[in-house]
């Protein structure tokens, strides 16, 4: 650990020209889960995206939420100087937002490692009035194992990703947006209460009550305000397992119809409402299931590659009603009623009956097919919108006609489903579309390493036709190169988010890779 602090001392941080962290107020425990070797660089300089590259001084492997609160006052208190620090979850960001340029990264997984740990390092079960069943949840922990820990208590919390070795701190961070989303709400909007450690090294507990402006900030606030070190997420009974329908669309406006009417039946307690809907495109190029899933028997897959083949694109919707020994005599019969007067082509609806942890694990197959073939750790050159309601149509015929179907080189997923505003809080750091309904539409590329570009002009394409057409979209997992693109993209919330920044972060310590605020301003 000697020659580390020397290290760290004689190195320059090359994103605050002259600063450097301070080692001799680095507590010596600390300094001995600080790490420069070789392989910890490495994995801290990629991420999912595989195109940004951005090397730390030095990653941080926590044991206690504490180590992380240390090293964060050891860069504010900086003499005249601060290091940037950037949580890592799983890396699973597209473009750089867990780097570190020149600073440290901490890996917040290795929290999740050390159960002994303290706060921040377990999942515990509770029950409380008035919010009822909740599990507390470290940062680092894996959306995977909240729902095994949760599960053995007959809970589960309601609202998903659609792949689930994510982070809790990552996806908070950003929103957390599946099927369940309109019903439910994104994850952001299914939290009690964080832990958090603000730029100032001090461990906060935020809330609606308690400390509210903080806990609103880093709710979608891409990492600016603090590092999320255990949050308090909801949680309801466990459903057994998942009615999972497909249906095939070939009229967009047939599609987007029933997807709007199945959201909109969305109480939260509602008999008569599905628990999960989504939907996507398939295309000639594709085979018709994609890694996200498998899902067609593949006895049908001549006819739909034919269905394909003859309308070019095919709308597919994708809709789940979970179901228990209570619900399991009703569940066929509501089904059927909600389904009653859906216009898609009659002979093409495909049901399945799962367990729900199946279900919802459903994504984890075609991971480990990718990376079974060394095709997961490839270019991903992602793009996700959110499209108001009013200009999906005007979408699907400039861009999923028009440009998509013209350049030919989609082949992975292309996501397209509705979701509720009202099931948003405004208050929170997240932004979406200023409409009652609005579509994700998520590009989910993957690319070879010398033609991920290609994905790109493509993306920039589509993005030039909204803008020249008006449409009002906001990206999801943004990711702009300037200042002027991020005012453009919080719109009247940028303010705010910039006064929180300056309360919570006042030296602008936390995750330089989202490339919102410039240090050497
Ligand atoms: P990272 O990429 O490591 O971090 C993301 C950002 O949050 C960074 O700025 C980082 O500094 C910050 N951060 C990380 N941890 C913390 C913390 N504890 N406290 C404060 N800040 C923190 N998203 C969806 O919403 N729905 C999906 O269905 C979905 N599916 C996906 C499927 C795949 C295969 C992949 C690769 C991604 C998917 N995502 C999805 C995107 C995912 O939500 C983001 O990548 C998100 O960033 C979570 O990933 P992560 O935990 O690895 O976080």
């Amino acid at each position: 650990s000697q020659f580390m602090v020397m290290f760290i001392i004689t190195r320059p941080l090359s994103t605050v020209g002259k600063a450097k962290p301070p080692a001799h107020s680095l507590p010596d425990k600390l300094t001995e889960k600080l790490r420069t070797d070789p392989e910890s660089i490495s994995a801290a300089s990629v991420d999912f995206g595989n195109i940004v590259r951005e090397t730390p001084l030095a990653v941080l492997h926590p044991s206690c939420p504490k180590d992380i609160a240390a090293l964060v006052r050891s860069a504010y208190h900086g003499d005249g100087s601060s290091f940037a620090i950037a949580a890592r979850g799983r890396g699973h960001s597209v473009r750089g937002q867990a780097m570190a340029p020149g600073g440290v990264v901490v890996d917040m997984t290795s929290l999740a490692r050390h159960r002994g740990g303290g706060g921040g390092s377990a999942i515990s079960v509770s029950w409380s009035r008035p919010l009822g069943y909740y599990a507390d949840v470290g940062g680092g922990q894996l959306w995977r194992d909240v729902l095994e820990e949760t599960l053995w208590h007959g809970l589960s919390p309601v609202s998903w990703t659609d792949y689930l070795y994510l982070t809790v701190g990552g996806t908070l961070s950003n929103a957390g947006i599946s099927g369940q989303t309109f019903r439910y709400g994104p994850q952001i909007s299914n939290v009690y209460e964080m832990d958090v450690i603000t730029g100032t090294g001090e461990l906060t507990t935020c809330s609606p009550d308690k400390n509210p402006e903080l806990f609103y900030s880093v709710l979608g606030g891409l990492g600016q305000f603090g590092i999320i070190t255990r949050a308090r997420v909801a949680l309801d009974r466990a459903p057994k397992r998942v009615k999972w329908a497909r249906m095939l669309y070939s009229d967009f406006s047939d599609f987007t119809r029933d997807q709007e009417y199945l959201i909109s039946k969305n109480g939260r307690y509602q008999d008569n409402a599905l628990d999960y809907v989504e939907g996507m495109l398939l295309m000639p190029q594709g085979p018709p299931d994609s890694w996200r899933s498998s899902f067609f028997p593949l006895s049908d897959h001549p006819r739909i590659i034919s269905l394909l083949k003859q309308h070019k694109i095919v709308y597919c919707l994708e809709v789940a009603k979970y179901y228990d020994d209570l619900t399991q005599n009703t569940v066929n019969k509501d089904l059927e009623k909600l389904f009653e007067g859906l216009n898609h082509i009659p002979e093409f609806a495909f049901q399945k009956d799962v367990a729900y942890v199946d279900f919802l694990d459903r994504v984890r197959e075609g991971e480990l097919k990718l990376t079974a073939q060394g095709l997961w750790d490839v270019p991903h050159p992602w793009l996700n919108l959110f499209v108001p309601k009013s200009r999906i149509a005007d979408f699907n015929d400039g861009v999923f006609k028009n440009i998509i179907l013209k350049r030919n080189i989609t082949t992975g997923p292309v996501l397209v489903y509705p979701m509720n505003r009202n099931k948003w809080d405004d208050q929170m750091s997240a932004v979406v579309p200023d409409e009652d309904v609005f579509y994700t539409v998520g590009f989910l590329h993957s690319s070879g390493f010398d033609d991920w570009q290609q994905f790109y002009l493509q993306n920039k394409e589509l993005l030039s036709f909204c803008e020249d057409t008006g449409i009002e979209l906001k990206h999801y997992l943004p990711s702009f190169g300037n200042e002027q693109e991020w005012m453009r993209h919080f719109g009247s919330k940028w303010r705010r988010f910039r006064q929180r920044k300056a309360r919570f972060d006042p030296k602008m310590i936390f995750s330089p890779g989202q490339k919102i605020f410039n240090r050497n301003h």
